[in-house]
């Protein structure tokens, strides 16, 4: 049962072959099996609560297609019952007093949260090693990491402990830990999903998406995860979607922009053969290959970590000890009680994205750096205009690596905060672009070593276009099984 993709478990309990509580408690069973540390807070009372008023809106004929259904939520979605950290210190005992939308959205479709996922502190990571709760192990190979920040969703996703589960993308993670552990993640066009009750990292680039076994699984997620919200600013006013309108469309004719910045030098040979692979797959389903160009991507990692910095420092400086969060022992006066309330409830990671974004702030350097970052910001986003848009559009959406590398090795990068930052090369023009983005399972990576670490395909639309991704992901999935090959 666990093996089964959302659509098929919504079947199983629609037709009352399986119960929401007995389906609950299959996956509660196996995640306390489980040695992934990719869940950092569940509760059997809470969950079983709501299976139960699930099985009755089953029972009642008052249920949709994902009632009874599972899911599980990253830690950076505010969630009542359930604690809500952040993956740091600075959260260790905080429960919030309301549910995200994302998650109020999730519970009014009658979904049964299983709990809640490990993630990088604050989403700033790739590798999942940033979490003050310890990594989430990734479950093909227990010496890899995961990606990042989204590991736990994505780590909990390929082990079977849920068949769906919420993350979030600000400058890939949704697509890097989704390609790193062989599963499909969305990130949707910029502002489709409320950031309401989502902790804030960098306010302009943070976008809620759904990681699942499949696209057609990710679509049925968003179409009950988006939606305008008051209470988020920079929601978008567009009327309801069905996200898995097209999926059944054929490929004949599209026009697939192949990059050549995302394989030059840099991207690890085994990745890319497995990404070549699936562009000859993609031909076969009658698609046409067009090299493209995307001139700016290179800089978007300068860019990111100037504005992602400056944003994040700006959304902490709320953590102060005050209102909420991690409040030092022992202090003399209220500014030495912020202090160390900061430096003991931060970690490492978080501490030195605060000193980069209050530096690129500061008075004299702010037009040096932050402003400049803002006007490459546009370029990126004009390169792909160029590609998708306007009359000399060259193509229908962009294909390429999600990641240069498949997983690294715990520890290998954890000193090194250059070297996590450039892992984001593929996905941080997206993000900057505020364009939807996805990865899918392509392949494996080569090598003894890296054997069967997955390799993701790399799926961006213009503005809006979700529905096509998701159709060009779903023929995809008709036509391969990456998706559903398992760790064993
Ligand atoms: N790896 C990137 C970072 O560390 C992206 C993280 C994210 O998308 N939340 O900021």
């Amino acid at each position: 049962m666990h093996k089964l993709t959302l659509k098929e478990l919504s079947a199983q309990l629609q037709a009352r072959k399986i119960s929401a509580t007995e389906l609950a408690t299959l996956f509660l069973d196996r995640i306390d099996a489980s040695d992934l540390n990719a869940f950092l807070h569940v509760d059997r009372e809470l969950t079983l609560a709501q299976a139960k008023v699930a099985d009755s809106r089953l029972s009642d004929n008052n249920a949709g297609q994902l009632t009874g259904v599972p899911i599980a939520h990253k830690d950076i979605f505010v969630t009542r019952g359930w604690r809500t950290t952040a993956g740091s210190r600075m959260l260790d005992n905080y429960v919030s007093p309301f549910d995200a939308t994302v998650v109020e959205q999730f519970n009014a479709a009658g979904m049964v949260t299983l709990g809640k996922l490990n993630c990088d502190e604050f989403a700033m990571g790739s590798g999942n090693e940033n979490s003050y709760f310890g990594p989430t192990l990734n479950p093909w190979d227990k010496r890899a990491v995961p990606g990042g920040s989204s590991g736990g969703s994505a780590a909990a996703v390929a082990a079977r402990l849920a068949p769906a589960a919420t993350a979030t993308d600000t400058g890939g993670s949704i697509r890097q830990p989704a390609s790193l552990c062989g599963v499909t993640g969305i990130k949707p066009t910029y502002g489709s999903v409320s950031r309401y009750g989502m902790i804030a990292f960098a306010s302009s680039l943070d976008q809620g998406g759904p990681i699942a076994k499949t696209a057609e699984d990710c679509g049925l997620l968003l179409n009950a995860m988006t939606g305008f919200d008051e209470r988020d600013s920079t929601s978008l006013q567009r009327p309801k979607e069905d996200f898995t309108r097209a999926l059944n469309d054929s490929l004949q004719g599209l026009r697939i922009g192949v990059p050549k910045e995302f394989f030059g030098a840099g991207l690890a040979a085994d990745v890319e053969a497995a990404v070549r692979a699936a562009l000859s797959e993609f031909e076969k389903l009658g698609a046409q290959l067009v090299e493209i160009s995307l001139p700016k991507t290179e800089l978007s990692i300068p860019v990111y970590y100037v504005i992602a910095p400056a944003e994040a420092s700006s959304n902490l400086s709320r953590f102060d000890g005050v209102r909420y969060g991690h409040r030092a022992a022992d202090y003399g006066n209220l500014d030495d009680m912020y202090r160390k309330s900061r430096a003991e409830g931060f970690g490492e990671e978080v501490k030195r994205r605060i000193l980069v974004g209050s530096y690129v702030l500061s008075h004299g350097y702010y037009d040096a750096y932050y402003l400049q970052a803002q006007k490459i910001r546009r370029l990126i986003a004009q390169d792909f205009q160029n590609a998708l848009a306007g009359a000399n559009r060259q193509c229908d959406v962009i294909m390429g690596p999600v990641s240069p590398t498949v997983a690294w090795d715990l520890g290998d990068k954890t000193n090194d905060p250059v070297a996590n930052y450039l892992a984001d090369i593929f996905t941080l023009s997206t993000s900057l672009a505020g364009l939807p983005g996805m990865s899918i399972p392509c392949g494996f990576g080569q090598g003894e070593k890296n054997g069967k670490r997955p390799v993701g395909l790399q799926i961006i639309g213009n503005y809006f276009d979700e529905a096509r991704l998701l159709n060009v992901a779903h023929q995809f999935q008709q036509a391969t099984d990456w998706h559903l090959r398992e760790p064993v």
